[in-house]
């Protein structure tokens, strides 16, 4: 079930809709994934990185005060103690492993947020690889911090004036750009993408799920939970969290996308939700697009989860009704990642708060020997402003 057919269709979502310039290079990635991911020489190389000097496994956290205020046993996967912050690393290091293997030696990358970027950046100074990143020229503005590091870990930073000038467009130019320069390697940040990359960067965050099976197993002698909750952007942090577990049906699985302002304020990015079929980036998935196929903009208070789009398997999954999705809105992460703070001393990332403020729409449900795995994405030092904004602006008890 977390593999798509050889085209690399889940259900009717996915595939590779790829200008004809791109069909060779895209062949010879498809079979040099296959082919790594079958050759116990990779994976050895790949854990030992993974293990050595991103620091896996990430913590399976049992939050005692969170389990209490909830009525239930809420774990936290801790993928916000990973070199770079987040779950991207993990990404990351597996695709520059393939791009060595192949011979590649130029890396591009889109970014957003700037967290791949980062991460991006980040793998390629540990391999001596050149690096390009596209970023939305609205995003180079915003993320000022992350545009640094990247350029202090030796990585270009190519402004995108085009479109909105953000994520869509940044990915519209790395597109464009390898296009034309069809021997560099394009790490992609998410489960988006023409086949193989949805299915190559789960297989890549699959570890978060192989790691809560052994971790559930050790600390409460039994290797599944009754539920698994993580946020969807593209959908990266949430694949490799159900990845061993989408066969289960013990398992429940539910999913927040980025509500923004409300699902029906035209500023939001649930995109299954209010999604209609469409094409982007590669790829047939549910998208937030007008009666001509024109992009609408999203929006959502957390750039990470900002995209049109989302992966193919999530849009499978929830029409499917294997996995359940909620929209979470701006003031339910915000509060969702304040409580978390007071009660168990961690600062989420502001998509990480997504999943979170899950609990309290599952609340009624929970039952108190129920079993919750929650993935946080990563750590929130790079949301402190959206934080501060909120602590003046409500000057709320305890500041
Ligand atoms: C990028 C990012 C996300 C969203 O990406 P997915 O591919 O959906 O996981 C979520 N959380 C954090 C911390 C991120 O940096």
């Amino acid at each position: 079930m977390n593999q798509p057919d050889n085209k690399g269709y889940y259900g009717i979502f996915g595939g590779a809709y790829i200008p004809e310039i791109l069909h060779a290079s895209v062949e010879r990635l498809k079979a040099a994934f296959y082919e790594a991911k079958a050759d116990p020489a990779f994976k050895a190389e790949y854990y030992n990185l993974l293990k050595h000097y991103a620091g896996r496994p990430s913590p399976l956290y049992f939050a005692k005060r969170l389990s209490a205020t909830y009525g239930t046993n809420i774990y936290l996967k801790r993928e916000d103690l990973n070199h770079t912050g987040s779950h991207k690393i993990n990404n990351a290091l597996g695709q520059i492993l393939l791009a060595k293997r192949m011979g590649k030696t130029r890396i591009i990358a889109e970014t957003g947020a700037g967290q791949h970027g980062v991460a991006t950046a980040t793998v390629c100074a540990l391999m001596g690889m050149e690096c390009i990143v596209f970023m939305g020229k609205t995003d180079v503005e915003r993320q000022f911090l992350n545009v640094q590091k990247m350029k202090m870990l030796g990585a270009k930073v190519e402004p995108v004036t085009s479109g909105n000038m953000t994520l869509k467009d940044a990915t519209n130019e790395a597109i464009r750009y390898w296009c034309s320069n069809p021997d560099s390697f394009y790490i992609i940040g998410s489960t988006v993408g023409p086949h193989p990359y949805p299915d190559m960067v789960a297989y890549f965050q699959s570890v978060i799920s192989e790691e809560i099976k052994f971790q559930l197993q050790e600390q409460i002698d039994r290797g599944y939970p009754d539920y698994l909750i993580a946020c969807v952007g593209g959908g990266s942090n949430a694949m490799g969290t159900y990845y061993h577990y989408l066969n289960d049906e013990r398992v429940k699985i539910i999913s927040a996308e980025a509500g923004g302002l409300g699902i029906d304020s035209g500023e939001t990015a649930a995109t299954i939700h209010v999604g209609t079929i469409g094409i982007i980036h590669g790829f047939k998935t549910l998208l937030m697009q007008d009666k001509d196929g024109q992009i609408i903009e999203p929006y959502s208070i957390s750039a990470g989860l900002d995209y049109p789009g989302v992966g193919p398997a999530h849009a499978h999954f929830a029409q499917a009704g294997r996995t359940k999705m909620y929209a979470i809105n701006d003031d339910e992460a915000l509060e969702a990642a304040f409580e978390l703070t007071k009660l168990e001393g961690i600062i989420p990332a502001i998509e990480s708060a997504h999943a979170l403020a899950v609990l309290k729409k599952e609340q009624p449900n929970f039952k108190p020997d129920d079993v919750v795995v929650l993935t946080v994405s990563g750590r929130g030092d790079k949301d402190i402003d959206t934080y501060i904004k909120r602590i003046t602006s409500i000057n709320s008890p305890g500041f």
